[in-house]
């Protein structure tokens, strides 16, 4: 399934695989200027090379090389022609096929390894320049695109929520938090934040900055809990309740637990 819309210049694409009537997940891209940001997920890549059909674009660029951000490359490269662009640490891990978990394979697809080029610190189209921040801790490879004038940011999976209760076991919580705080200080008065799972959040620099205390606030719990000599699943639910129904989907890949564990990882 694909919906999209306009925020002002900014074209919203989300996209997911329809199952048993539902979308299982929504992943998102942006098009602005005949910029590309981000291609979906393989299984939408159809539908995504359709409504790009007879649309002004020049060039995408993958914000990291995950499968629901790199997934039409290959079919945009061979229908259209257009470059794609990926940081220098993404580019061979987007020509490579991906090992993935069942779920990955089942709710987005397996890409089609691409040879894309490597981002330089701006990207300029007609109308517009974005600088290329580097934002690594969601994965060691992953940038954002700041459009300084306007304020736009787009996070790529950066920013999942305010709040994020699960993740991945090799994400980097303080990572995160230290990308997000170089986002912060950006000079444009107002941010807004474009994300990888389609959400526009205006008020962008207070909800990053929200997420970097949350993280903060979680992190003296953790280690505080680890003091009292706690196991990891007792820390689950002392600071989330309970594990994330998202663990019991995703075999343990996305987890509260994992967060645990990241936040007792040492900072530095
Ligand atoms: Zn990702």
């Amino acid at each position: 399934m694909i919906e999209t819309d306009h925020l002002g210049e900014v074209t919203r694409i989300k996209m997911g695989r329809e199952y048993q009537g539902r979308v299982l997940y929504w992943t998102a891209a942006y098009l602005v200027d005949g910029l590309l940001i981000d291609t979906g997920c393989p299984h939408t890549a159809e539908e995504l090379a359709g409504f790009l059909e007879g649309r002004h674009l020049n060039l995408a660029v993958n914000t990291h090389h995950h499968e629901d951000h790199v997934g039409a490359n290959h079919l945009l490269q061979q229908r259209f022609k257009i470059q794609i662009m990926a940081s220098r640490e993404s580019a061979p891990l987007i020509g490579q096929s991906p090992e993935l978990h069942p779920y990955q394979e089942l709710v987005w697809g397996h890409p089609i390894p691409t040879k894309v080029g490597i981002l330089p610190s701006q990207v300029e189209t007609e109308s517009h320049r974005f600088e290329v921040v580097g934002t690594p801790g969601h994965c060691p490879d992953h940038v954002s695109l700041v459009e300084m004038t306007e304020g736009w940011c787009f996070t790529g999976d950066l920013f999942i929520s305010k709040e994020p209760k699960a993740m991945r076991p090799e994400e980097d919580i303080y990572e995160i938090a230290r990308s997000m705080k170089k986002l912060v200080d950006l000079p444009p008065e107002k941010l807004i934040l474009f994300t990888g799972l389609g959400n526009v959040v205006e008020e962008g620099r207070e909800a990053l900055q929200s997420c970097i205390d949350y993280i903060q606030g979680l992190s003296r719990r953790v280690w505080e809990l680890e003091r009292q000599g706690l196991s990891t699943g007792d820390m689950v639910n002392q600071l989330f309740g309970r594990e994330s129904v998202l663990a019991g989907l995703t075999d343990g890949h996305i987890s509260s637990e994992n967060v645990v564990r990241a936040l007792l990882r040492p900072e530095f």
